[in-house]
This record gives structure tokens, sequence and C-alpha cells, in this order.
């Protein structure tokens, strides 16, 4: 156990992972692999249905205190998928992966808990038009880009309120302050978490 590690368990912090020689012939219902926002509570729902669920993770668990505090650092933390190629340069265990696709390139974390482990924690609801966006097909068509039960206003704002409660969320003011080319205040105000 690393220092921090002894650390965050002396602040009853919760060491999450565990040795997977002990789940070897272990019957289980399902296996989540990635431990990010999806997998994580796709692995929470189903145990609390009673199943049996081990979530795989590929990343290392990283608690305060442990995470780079300065660029050296954090460069020692970069993992890299260039196109064509299924090797990984840099540092394999890194927290940081980038991703460079045929024309798109992609940052995401690589830990316990996915790219919540290097994102902001703002938890922000999307746009009241987000779901009702759509793309045009090639004979001209518009086809939405999400389901029916989405596009019912209003239809996921239980859940918003969910999410903030279980995240313990709080109010952030002007979280982000700057102002337009034209001079124009702007100032963010999002609810974030820990
Ligand atoms: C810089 C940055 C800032 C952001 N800020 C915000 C924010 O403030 N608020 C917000 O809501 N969203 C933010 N986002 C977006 C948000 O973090 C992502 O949308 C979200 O984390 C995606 O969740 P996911 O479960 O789909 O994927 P991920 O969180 O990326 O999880 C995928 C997991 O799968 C693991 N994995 C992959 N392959 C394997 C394998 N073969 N075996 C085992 N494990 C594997 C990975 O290690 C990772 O842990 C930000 C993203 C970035 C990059």
């Amino acid at each position: 156990m690393t220092e921090p590690h002894a650390q965050a368990l002396a602040q009853n912090e919760a060491c999450l992972e565990k040795d997977l020689a002990g789940l070897a012939g272990r019957p289980v219902d399902a296996v989540v692999i990635g431990s990010g926002y999806g997998g994580s509570v796709a692995a929470l729902r189903l145990a609390a249905a009673r199943s049996e669920v081990v979530v795989l993770e590929r990343g290392e668990e990283w608690h305060s205190g442990e995470f780079p505090d300065g660029l050296g650092k954090a460069f020692g933390q970069v993992r890299m998928r260039m196109p064509g190629s299924p090797d990984i340069q840099g540092n394999p265990q890194g927290l940081f992966e980038m991703r460079a696709g045929d024309g798109l390139a992609a940052l995401v974390g690589n830990a316990l808990g996915g790219t919540s482990q290097i994102n902001a924690n703002l938890l922000r609801k999307p746009d009241a038009d987000t779901f009702q966006r759509y793309y045009k097909t090639d004979n001209g068509n518009q086809v939405s880009l999400w389901p029916a039960l989405l596009r019912e206003p209003g239809a996921l704002d239980d859940y918003y309120d969910r999410a903030r409660d279980m995240l313990g969320a709080q109010p952030l003011r002007g979280v982000f302050q700057g102002s337009r080319p034209n001079g124009e205040k702007l100032e963010l105000n999002e609810w974030g978490s820990r």
C-alpha cells in the first residue's frame, strides 16, 4: 500500500481496488468493463438489484494527495495511442490518455472513476434544446439525435435532482468569470461536487 493510500484509509476514505486473484473461479452475474460515469452507474444499478457484479478497471485508484500537482509530474502520467497503432506510448498506467484518431483527438482519464478523475466536476443541465436536435440524412430527411422518451420536455428533470443529491453537489457561484470580446461581463454559475 502506498503512503497516500494509507493516509486515505486513516481519513476514512474507502480504498476500492480489490485483489483479482480473490475473484478467480467465483461466478458473477455481470462484468462491467470501465468505471467511469457509464460503467459505475450500470454497476451500481445491477448491484442494487442484488446481482453479483465485478467492475474491471484498467487504470489505477487515486486518492486525494496522490494526483500530479505540477506540469512535470503530469507529463509523466500521459499514455498515448496514435492512429492505426494498437501500441501504447508513454506511461501505460498514466492518469491521462491522449487518443489521436483520424481527424479527431480526445483526452480521457485512465483511472478508477474514469474521466471523472480528471474532469472539472461541474454538473450542468443540458440546454433546453439539446434533446430536440436532429441531423439531416443524404436524402434530406430530418432524424432526431435522441429517442422519443428523452425528447419529452422535462423527461429527465427528476434524474438531474437525483444525480445532484447522490453526488452531494453544491451551487458554485461565479465559477467562471470573464468578459466577452465586446466587454460584456460573463459569469457562469454551476453546480459542482467534490
Ligand atoms: C478535461 C475534461 C473536463 C471535463 N469536465 C466535465 C465536467 O466538469 N462535468 C461533466 O459532467 N463532464 C465533464 N467532462 C466529461 C466527462 O468527464 C465524460 O463525459 C465522462 O467521464 C464519460 O464517462 P464514461 O463512463 O463514458 O467514460 P470514462 O469516464 O472515460 O470511463 C471509461 C473507463 O473505462 C476504462 N477502460 C477503457 N478501456 C478499458 C479496458 N479495456 N479494460 C478496463 N477498463 C477500461 C478507462 O480507464 C476509464 O476508466 C470532462 C471531460 C474532460 C476530458
